[in-house]
């Protein structure tokens, strides 16, 4: 598992998105069903992972998708790491190496 202070934020404090764009849906499977929808693609500020959202014309959500960067993701091979550690990890590397928020 990568650690990058980016990463290390996410985990802990969940990604802080901000709206990429949206699109009409032109997926046809979808929209022979469950009539016209719309994506919303957010971008993580922090660490860039891209959430894209399916939302149908009542507002439903349909579908979510993640795409995560490089070394985000857990391996078969990592511990998922405890949100109580992460926190400590998130504090010690601010107060003591003086990291800002990226
Ligand atoms: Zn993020």
């Amino acid at each position: 598992m990568d650690d990058k202070i980016e990463f290390v934020h996410c985990r802990t404090l969940r990604h802080p998105w901000r709206v990429v764009d949206v699109t009409d849906d032109v997926d046809d499977d979808f929209s022979k069903v469950l009539g016209k929808s719309r994506l919303l693609r957010l971008r993580c500020r922090s660490c860039a992972t891209i959430r894209i959202d399916r939302v149908g014309a009542d507002g439903d959500l349909i579908e979510r998708n993640y795409e995560y960067p490089r070394g985000y993701r857990l391996t078969k091979n990592d511990v998922r790491p405890e949100l109580e550690q992460l926190r400590l990890t998130l504090l010690d590397r601010h107060q003591k190496a003086g990291e800002e928020t990226p």
